[in-house]
């Protein structure tokens, strides 16, 4: 049984639990309990705060996490990350008052940094060459300086409208932030063969995530051009229609190059192109 410890509640509960679902395991209870067994696969889910989680991995007491990797780097713990999960993303950035005049981090020297990452903040400083004072608080950062409290602050952002309420502004990004999967380091092998399997489905389904699937009736003088841009998993599927000189051709596409690839196989004189979502994509 592989013990796995997501947060609680917040902002990541509802897309690890989304994930769990994706991957086909099932829980039996909600997170009103401190822990849920999956009833098939063999997982155990630990319901914690999220600045818990990298301790709990560090000692054992669950056997891997999902947490911000920002929580992760922030507690330093050897513990290692085996996969970036495509949520949770935001920035852990440096912003000060509106109206402060600011051309790079020197402007910083002196000042007064509140912070929930002071250890992030304190390797940015010293990077930099930094000398500022850092005000360690829990929670609302970013009211700090409209009360008097410090100068700047450094926390999370996403959108920037918190920032901006508060009349503050990002100056510096110190990391781009996503959640990840932590896992502890001495796994022992029974564990480690669980973890291969919930790593095969969650890659399966990251993957799915970016790709689609696309179909599309092409002339024949064309498949060599359209078979260029569209590797697939392989190669494309070709298969003859009914009407002499068309054919029907499927493969898959990555959303990155999606609307290029669109615009080029008009050129190649596709039609009827349909765009389906994928679920699931083991390569
Ligand atoms: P807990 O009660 O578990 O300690 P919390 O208040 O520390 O919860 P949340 O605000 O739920 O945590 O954020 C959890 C994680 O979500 C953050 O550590 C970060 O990785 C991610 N996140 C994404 N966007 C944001 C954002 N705009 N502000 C804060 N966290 C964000
Ligand atoms: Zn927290």
């Amino acid at each position: 049984m592989l013990k796995i410890a997501i947060q609680k509640s917040g902002r990541l509960y509802d897309s690890s639990i989304h994930l769990f679902k994706e991957c086909g395991i099932e829980l039996n209870n909600g997170h009103k309990q401190l822990k849920s067994t999956a009833f098939n696969f063999p997982l155990e889910v630990f319901f914690l705060r999220d600045d818990d989680i990298p301790q709990y991995v560090f000692d054992g007491v669950a056997d891997l996490g999902i947490v911000g990797e920002n929580v992760l780097l922030e507690k330093n713990k050897a513990i290692h990350q085996v996969s970036r999960l495509g949520f949770g993303k935001c920035r852990l950035s440096v912003a000060v008052p509106k109206g402060m005049e600011y051309h790079s981090p020197a402007d910083l020297n002196g000042l007064k940094i509140a912070t929930s990452y002071p250890l992030l903040l304190q390797q940015f400083l010293t990077a930099n060459n930094i000398l500022a004072e850092i005000h360690e608080i829990s929670g609302s950062v970013e009211i700090a300086p409209g009360i008097g409290l410090a100068d700047a602050i450094c926390d999370l952002v996403s959108s920037g409208s918190t920032l901006f309420t508060n009349g503050l502004k990002e100056v510096e990004v110190l990391l781009h932030s996503e959640a990840v999967l932590a896992v502890n380091h001495d796994l022992p092998a029974d564990k480690q063969v669980i973890l291969d399997k919930l790593l095969l489905r969650i890659n399966a389904v990251k993957a799915a995530r970016n790709n689609k699937y696309i179909l599309m009736n092409a002339p024949d003088h064309q498949l060599k051009n359209i078979a260029a841009i569209l590797p697939g998993m392989k190669s494309p599927t070709i298969v003859a229609l009914a009407e002499p000189g068309w054919s029907s051709v499927q493969s898959v596409v990555n959303e990155n190059d999606f609307w290029d690839v669109i615009e080029k196989l008009k050129e190649f004189e596709a039609q009827g192109i349909l765009v389906v979502p994928i679920e699931k994509m083991i390569v």
